[in-house]
């Protein structure tokens, strides 16, 4: 290691000791404890260390939420402003994320495991720019007139749902929120956002940065605590208006009878998913897809709802392909996350860090050749790191062939043909991510059509854009996050009859 490296991991760490990270509610524009006084330890899975404790809200503090987030969308102080307005200042929190850049990024990373280079360049990046993109765009989206006859109008207008419940997981912390906040916020809802237990910090130090950018008390709140007692409550609650979570097809399915049970609220799902990536014997870019597949599944220690978890080569180039995956794939080493040069951090604690092994296990079990990685790491002393995996020869009805593993596990089939690869490729209940590698272009465009999911890559893989939708098909959820169709969630669609005389 240079000098220079080891100077800028001990200046992260020397700054990781320097924070005091804040653990309280949001509630109302005021930072408060849970009504009930209980909290829970932030711990990091680098070294297991309490980072601060969490307040931890239940029902009580979720109906304070709501209460809240109620008075302030009927007050109209954000609601009813113009929409210049609320972009001007939803562009000065995208720019208090950006000036508070080394914070936010050195928080996930200590809350979560992931590198301190990826937090940098991916979570507040991404997460500062998809507010400022829904910012900007809320000025610029008009209401309709229909084409009815003369003598009336008909007009149809977009107006806020009201109290906006949003339900977050850990892997991605601020961008998953940012992906919902944004516009829902930019559209003059009321928001509650609720992060994952184990990534709580950043969500509040947003909170923090929101009503510093002048969003008013109320508008946006930030509830910590436990899925099961804050995420149920609002998912229950009668006053809110709609609910929109991104996690696992499990907790997923809850939201809707949660909406079932309660009062109808719209609801939207991004959910887990187990991606294919299809080569073909057609693609001449073996190095690439190679790469692409490597970088899909390690990226974010393959903790990722669109990883691209189902490598699916056809066989008359998957030995070749093979070589090329393993060889790329031991570039991905797992390292302290504080370290600059790190690509594989931790994973997010150490109970989901036995649940990829156990995966892992069951892989060995069910005859997959193990061909790369399989175990804890030697030389490093946390508990939570995972060495990149690589099971080769695995058939498709084995566990590590159908179930999100959610950590770096790569699983390999074979196809004897391509219409073979289309079956594989769609034999799953998610339907998230896809990718086909060929280049002859009537395959590809075939093959894309034919691939049953909502993003869908070729000759690419994971193509990152504010501009377009992003959601699955099947059980990978309901509604899309992303582009302008993300504003249809988080609006009601209003036709106002005027009869002219
Ligand atoms: P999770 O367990 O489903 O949790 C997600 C959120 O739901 C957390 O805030 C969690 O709170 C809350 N929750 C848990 N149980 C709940 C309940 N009974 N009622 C209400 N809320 C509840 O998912 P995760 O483990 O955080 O994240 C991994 C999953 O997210 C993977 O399946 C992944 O594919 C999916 N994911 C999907 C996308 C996408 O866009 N499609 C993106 C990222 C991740 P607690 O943390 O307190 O339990
Ligand atoms: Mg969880």
């Amino acid at each position: 290691m240079t000098k220079t490296q080891k100077d800028d991991r001990a200046a992260w760490a020397a700054r990781a000791e320097a924070l005091r990270p804040q653990g309280q509610a949001l509630i109302g524009g005021r930072f408060v404890e849970a009504a009930s006084g209980r909290s829970f330890a932030a711990l990091s899975p680098i070294d297991g260390r309490v980072l601060t404790q969490v307040a931890a809200g239940d029902a009580e503090d979720a109906d304070r939420a709501v209460k809240s987030a109620r008075a302030a969308f009927e007050s109209g102080v954000w609601a009813k402003r113009p929409p210049r307005a609320r972009k001007r200042t939803l562009i000065r929190f995208a720019e208090l994320i950006r000036a508070h850049r080394e914070e936010l990024a050195l928080l996930e990373t200590l809350d979560m495991g992931k590198p301190i280079a990826m937090s940098l360049a991916v979570d507040v990046r991404a997460a500062a720019d998809a507010i400022q993109w829904s910012a900007e765009a809320i000025d610029k989206l008009y209401d309709e007139i229909a084409p009815t006859e003369p003598n009336v109008l008909a007009l149809i207008r977009r107006e806020p749902l009201g109290v906006v419940a949003a339900v977050t997981p850990w892997n991605f912390p601020m961008i998953m929120a940012a992906w919902k906040i944004g516009p829902a916020l930019a559209l003059g809802n009321s928001v509650i956002l609720k992060p994952a237990e184990q990534s709580s910090l950043t969500a509040i130090r947003l909170g923090g940065l929101a009503l510093e950018a002048g969003i008013p008390e109320g508008v946006f709140n930030v509830l910590p605590g436990f899925g099961h007692e804050a995420g149920k409550a609002l998912g229950l609650h009668m006053d809110v208006d709609g609910a929109f979570f991104t996690g696992s097809t499990e907790v997923g399915r809850m939201f809707a009878r949660y909406s079932a049970d309660s009062n109808l609220k719209k609801i939207g799902l991004e959910l887990g998913g187990k991606s294919p990536f299809v080569v073909l014997a057609s693609s001449r870019h073996l190095d690439a897809a190679a790469q692409s597949v490597v970088d899909g599944i390690f990226f974010n220690q393959g903790e990722m709802c669109t990883a691209s978890s189902r490598l699916i080569a056809e066989d008359s180039i998957r030995e070749e392909l093979m070589e090329k995956v393993l060889e790329k794939a031991r570039a991905y080493k797992p390292g302290d996350p504080l370290d600059p040069e790190t690509n594989l951090g931790t994973l997010v604690d150490a109970a989901h860090t036995r649940r990829v092994l156990d995966y892992i296990a069951s892989g060995e079990a069910e005859g997959a050749r193990l061909a790369l990685g399989g175990g804890r790491p030697a030389g490093l002393s946390g508990e939570c790191y995972v060495e990149p995996t690589v099971f080769d020869q695995a058939r498709p009805e084995m566990k590590i062939a159908r179930e999100e593993i959610f950590g770096p596990v790569l699983t390999v089939l074979a196809a004897k043909d391509p219409e073979e690869a289309l079956r594989l490729a769609n034999d799953s209940s998610y339907g998230l991510g896809a990718a086909v590698w060929s280049d002859d272009l009537t395959t590809a465009h075939r093959f894309a059509a034919g691939l049953r999911a909502g993003v869908v890559s070729v000759n690419a893989y994971d193509e990152d854009d504010m501009t377009t939708p992003f959601g699955g098909y099947k059980q990978s959820g309901w509604g899309r996050d992303k582009s302008l169709h993300a504003f249809e969630k988080y609006a009601e669609l209003k036709t106002i009859w005027m009869r002219l005389r």
